[in-house]
């Protein structure tokens, strides 16, 4: 399987996996010009593209879904409340053809190509919120974005993973110091807004298995993180309970190479 993050955090999220010619893209946030040079760029082809799953109805997941699914008639997978709130995202310029919607409820589980896709409840102000464990054959690979907190149930997908996407979004300190205007600070810590450094690296710490491989955290905050402040608290986690996963932190503009899992 390969794994590319085209963007990750408020300014779009795009991620995009592929298995024997089955091309998967979890959610669709970034400019549809970006994602058509990034596919030229990597010399990908968009006819491999074959659905798109979105984890929830906030415009940085959602704003091209819409005219990616329309231009190459693809099924568009997601919670059906999160349908309902694409339908209604003004800023989700085009929108998703009555056939290709596709309710996928937290516990369902579908099979499309070499991919088996579980959907889970990630807590969150949008609609609805899904996190998604993927197996395949060869390996599996689970996203969580967004998360206002981490569940138990969460972190029961985090002890399966193989290869793991995980938010942690600030770092509390500088939050809690920083720009933003209270009502947002207590949105951003309120249980259903994200999470921060410290609570990843807690639950990664209490709750991955020796099965872990890769970890890449994602949707970091632009005023409220620092890459390299982020990557230190998730390892010294890891480091306290000797986990020797390879540790990546998305970049919020910039594509990643193509990681093979
Ligand atoms: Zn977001
Ligand atoms: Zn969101």
């Amino acid at each position: 399987m390969k794994f590319i993050s085209f963007g990750s955090g408020s300014s779009g999220n795009c991620y995009y996996l592929l298995e024997d010619g089955f091309g998967l893209v979890i959610d669709q946030g970034i400019g549809i010009r970006s994602f058509k040079r990034y596919f030229r760029d990597y010399g990908l082809s968009q006819g491999e593209i074959k659905a798109i799953l979105v984890t929830h109805d906030h415009t940085d997941h959602v704003k091209a879904v819409g005219a990616v699914s329309q231009e190459h008639h693809l099924p568009v997978y997601a919670a059906e409340k999160v349908h309902s709130g694409m339908d209604h995202n003004y800023l989700m310029s085009k929108k998703i053809a009555e056939p290709n919607k596709h309710f996928l409820m937290p516990g369902e589980t579908v099979v499309l190509g070499p991919f088996t896709i579980t959907a889970f409840d990630v807590p969150h102000d949008a609609s609805a919120n899904n996190g998604y464990f993927i197996t395949t054959d060869s390996t599996n690979f689970c996203l969580m974005t967004d998360c206002g907190k981490m569940t138990e149930e969460m972190c029961r997908f985090i002890n399966k993973a193989e290869n793991l996407v995980v938010e942690a979004n600030y770092d509390e300190a500088m939050l809690v110091t920083g720009p933003y205007p209270l009502y947002l600070k207590n949105r951003i810590q309120s249980g259903l807004g994200h999470s921060s450094n410290r609570e990843t690296a807690a639950a990664l710490a209490s709750s991955l298995s020796p099965a872990i491989k890769s970890i890449w955290l994602c949707h970091l905050s632009e005023e409220n993180n620092h890459p390299e402040l982020c990557r230190k608290t998730v390892q010294c986690s890891l480091n306290s309970v000797g986990c020797a996963a390879e540790l990546h932190i998305l970049k919020r503009r910039t594509p990643t190479g193509v990681f093979e899992l």
